[in-house]
């Protein structure tokens, strides 16, 4: 169910069907090589939560598309907004929602830069009494990455995966034999979003950037958690190996894959009961610590 398309008499039964639990897809806008469109983690995203709450009913907040976007100034699409504002949205946004009567929120995320603001704004929350709770999850394109459909491969066998053709098989087998890379835009993204908006994957652009480490921020990879530098190890916005012999037919199942697991999280944390629990009995005990 989605938020802007209830009528106000609906949102009561929504509350109820939704067991309080309210999700918020988060992206971002930001260069996905020159094969992905830049909203490409609001649209993943938003693709699997969709169908997840088709199989267990949830209540759909519209998408959180300006994500925290650190690097690639120089590159075209990107949208930047400063953490601080970002995390202000998310508090109001958070507030408003509780105020409707969702007393679980979940901050979907499905891009890696988002982590560390979504992380810390969730812990800032807690600061201050609240009547509902706020959490985070990020995920998106990872189990569809060809080591993780190897895994499935080895452990399942071929029927587990049955979108795929066998000339599939052979691109995971390849793929994994010769330790090819995945990350930003690679293989996992390129089959998510062949997953919902195939006509915007532009297979004939996949190689018209690099998308492997320039090696240069190498020395401070060691040191530096906050992983400023990977726009200078991965200056197109793009991590690994062509993407090459990834189809629909990947993105049905990476779909699928994320879909499963999606409709996991919502029925644990739909009937929880301990949550608004603990945090009742940890806002009662909150003048003692
Ligand atoms: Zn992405």
């Amino acid at each position: 169910m989605k938020w802007g398309e209830l009528r106000e008499e609906e949102f009561d039964a929504a509350i109820k069907e939704s067991g309080g639990l309210c999700i918020m897809p988060i992206g971002c806008m930001e260069m996905h090589g020159q094969h992905l469109p830049v909203a490409t983690d609001t649209m993943k995203i938003e693709a699997g939560l969709e169908a997840a709450a088709k199989i267990e009913p949830v209540m759909e907040f519209p998408p959180f598309r300006f994500g925290d976007v650190q690097g690639l100034v120089t590159k075209k699409g990107s949208i930047r907004l400063t953490v601080e504002l970002e995390q202000e949205l998310l508090k109001q946004l958070c507030s408003e929602i509780a105020r409707n009567g969702f007393k679980k929120i979940m901050l979907l995320n499905s891009h890696g830069g988002n982590k560390f603001m979504l992380n810390n704004f969730v812990r800032s929350v807690s600061y201050t009494q609240k009547d509902y709770v706020v959490m985070t999850h990020t995920t998106g394109a990872k189990f569809v990455q060809p080591p993780n459909l190897k895994k499935i491969l080895d452990e399942q066998g071929r029927e587990a995966l049955p979108e795929l053709l066998d000339e599939d098989i052979e691109v995971i087998e390849e793929f994994v034999a010769n330790n090819r890379i995945y990350g930003h835009a690679g293989f996992g993204e390129t089959a998510m979003i062949f997953g919902c908006r195939p006509d915007l994957v532009r297979m004939d652009r996949a190689d018209a950037v690099s998308g492997l480490d320039t090696h240069e921020a190498d020395y401070l990879k060691p040191y530096d958690d906050s992983q400023r530098w990977w726009g200078r190890s991965f200056p197109n916005s793009y991590m690994g190996d062509v993407p090459r012999g990834c189809n629909e037919r990947f993105g049905k199942l990476g779909m699928r894959l994320l879909v499963e697991h999606l409709v996991e999280m919502i029925r644990v944390l739909k009937y929880d009961e301990n949550m608004l629990r603990w945090n009742a009995e940890r806002n009662a005990a909150r003048g003692r610590y």
